[in-house]
């Protein structure tokens, strides 16, 4: 008999979240959900609570706190406040797997708390990885927890690698559509708006992660992600343009056979393998229809486009507190990009100036990291 499975869902209200709820939906007889949160979107939390019925809602944001209790009275549904309770609800709520879908560095301590606890966690915030990822490595090394990938390259990527020795791999290549200006008259780069930057020609994504696939600091961070996820030293691992987003990732082996992992774009596909895993189950999404798609390209990234790619391998290469500041550097400038602060090219600009002043730490406590995220 197959067990249902419940799921802690961090992050319900955004992309990802409702992406895992349609997830859930579509198997009721495998899934239910142990809690959800959202940051500041109080309605629609509510409204998810009341559909699907998890034990406890949790409102990051505490000026929503009044609202949420208002609109799950009676229901039995417990309600919980503050990013404090993110991290207990992670640790402490009764969760066979902690589907973390919170985006940026708020999504790190929830996920600590996880692992800490040995939970599996089906990791959506790559954040989490890219700031901490040895620390979360250590830990799970000791509670038994496990992280399995939901980005689509790095589902990709593990799932290449099944059944395969490690000493057969030779690298692996990341790849990434390049974005909406991947044909953009560089001359123009200053004047592209937030707008702009918010049209993905394949996926339908979070602002900031879609401003990371514009400018490719997201293929910086899946980068640094898959270093932690799959142990590989930075130059076995390449990045190739694909602007079709259809091959999600490949592994090369060292007899020169490379496999990759191909689909339509659509999100829902990884997520339920991050809680399936090893299974595959039926669902009846969208098959993809290579004839019907015809031709796929591949292109070396340019790096004077992109010049994120180079900012986040050297941050890799120098280890330490690097990519912790390459990711709140990053974070800080997208949030002051999209309320018209500065330009598009100041982006890169402001982590390479973080990058550049930054003294490293030596240790990756806990404690440093929570000060790295206040200090920035
Ligand atoms: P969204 O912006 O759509 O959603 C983010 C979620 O996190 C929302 O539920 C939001 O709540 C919550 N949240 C935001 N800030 C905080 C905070 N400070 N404390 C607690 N909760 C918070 O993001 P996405 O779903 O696009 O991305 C989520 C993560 O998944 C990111 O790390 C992203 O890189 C990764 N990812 C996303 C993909 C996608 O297709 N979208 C693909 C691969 C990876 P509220 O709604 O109330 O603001």
């Amino acid at each position: 008999m197959t067990m249902m499975k419940k799921i802690g869902l961090l992050g319900s209200t955004g992309s990802i979240g409702r992406n895992v709820l349609r997830v859930a939906e579509t198997h009721p007889e495998r899934f239910c959900l142990a809690y959800l949160t959202a940051n500041t979107r109080v309605d629609e939390l509510i409204a998810q609570s009341l559909k699907y019925r998890p034990q406890t809602a949790v409102i990051a944001d505490e000026g929503g706190y009044a609202a949420l209790c208002a609109g799950l009275a009676g229901t039995g549904i417990r309600c919980e406040a503050g990013a404090a309770a993110l991290a207990d609800i992670a640790q402490d709520g009764e969760a066979d797997v902690v589907l973390n879908a919170i985006v940026g560095a708020a999504g790190m301590l929830p996920t600590l708390a996880a692992v800490k606890a040995g939970r599996d966690v089906a990791l959506s915030n790559k954040e989490s990885l890219v700031m901490a990822g040895e620390l979360i490595n250590h830990i799970c090394r000791t509670s038994g927890a496990r992280i399995f990938p939901v980005d689509s390259e790095h589902s990709a990527i593990w799932q290449c690698l099944g059944g395969e020795q490690d000493r057969d791999v030779e690298k692996i290549i990341l790849t990434g559509s390049g974005g909406p200006f991947l044909r953009r008259d560089l001359s123009t780069f200053d004047t592209i708006t937030p707008a702009e930057a918010l049209r993905h020609p394949n996926w339908s994504m979070g602002a900031k992660i879609t401003v990371d696939s514009a400018t490719m600091f997201n293929k910086g961070l899946e980068l640094i992600e898959a270093f932690h996820l799959f142990h590989l030293e930075p130059s076995r691992m390449e990045i190739l343009i694909h602007p079709e987003s259809i091959v999600h990732s490949m592994v090369q082996f060292r007899d020169g056979s490379v496999k990759a992992q191909l689909g339509v774009p659509d999100m829902k596909v990884p997520i339920q393998y991050a809680l399936t895993y090893p299974e595959h189950l039926l669902s009846d999404w969208p098959r993809l229809d290579l004839a019907a798609v015809g031709t796929l390209h591949f292109e070396q990234p340019d790096l004077r486009r992109f010049p994120a790619l180079e900012l986040a391998r050297s941050a890799l290469e120098k280890g330490k507190t690097y990519p912790a500041v390459f990711n709140m550097a990053n974070e800080q400038a997208v949030g002051r990009f999209l309320k018209g602060e500065i330009s598009f090219p100041q982006i890169t600009h402001a982590v390479r100036t973080a990058l550049e002043a930054h003294e490293p730490l030596d240790s990756l406590s806990r404690e440093d990291l929570m000060s790295l995220c206040k200090l920035n």
